[in-house]
């Protein structure tokens, strides 16, 4: 699977991200995302999630309320030739999702303490077989994302993620452990 390097992003000190490499490759995976797509990436950060959509997604919608979040996901999408069919968008997630045409995937990598509305106003805006992934380094926001998702009808799937990557030195290789994170996702059921 194509995953961008972690060390091939710019970086701005004051936005979080990017998602580490071996996480987007899950949640790619976790988002079933492909060439037809439309997404919605609420909470952009530095544009790491964003940028793996762009390879793989018709469209990717890339909301943020931090102004440096968006410049820095779009000095990254720039970066690597994929700022085409992305659109950037300052503002909260709670405040848009409402005008953006219907999706099929909807990642929410920050919810600001509004995840309840977020998966609710998402999941009516969510195509059948659509797709929502949550991704946190906090404990609460999991158990939110699922008992939301679990009113919802949905079938949920809840996957921690703790990765530790080998620092090669002389000596020998040192693992050097990294945030356990932990990823929520459902699939909205299918019309009959
Ligand atoms: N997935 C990103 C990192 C996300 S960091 C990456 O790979 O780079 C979380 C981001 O969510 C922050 O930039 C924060 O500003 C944003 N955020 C938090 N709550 C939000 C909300 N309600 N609406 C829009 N953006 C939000």
């Amino acid at each position: 699977m194509d995953i961008t390097p972690d060390n091939e992003f710019i970086k701005n000190s004051n936005v979080p991200g990017p998602t580490k490499e071996e996480v987007r490759c899950l949640v790619m995976c976790k988002s079933q995302v492909s060439k037809a797509d439309v997404v919605v990436d609420v909470g952009c950060g530095t544009g790491g999630l964003t940028l793996e959509f762009a390879k793989r997604a018709k469209k990717v919608y890339a909301i943020d309320k931090n102004p440096e979040a968006l410049k820095t996901t779009f000095k990254n999408l720039q970066k690597h030739g994929l700022d085409d069919g992305v659109d950037l968008i300052e503002a909260d997630g709670t405040e848009v999702l409402d005008n953006l045409p219907p999706f099929d995937v909807l990642m929410v990598g920050g919810s600001g303490g509004k995840m309840d509305y977020l998966l609710k106003r998402g999941y009516k805006k969510l195509k059948s077989g659509g797709r929502i992934v949550v991704t946190s380094i906090l404990l609460e926001t999991p158990s939110e994302a699922t008992m939301v998702m679990k009113d919802l009808g949905m079938e949920v799937d809840v996957v921690g993620v703790s990765i530790s990557k080998g620092k090669i030195s002389a000596r020998g290789t040192m693992m050097v452990a990294r945030n356990p994170i932990t990823i929520v996702s459902a699939k909205k059921a299918l019309k009959n």
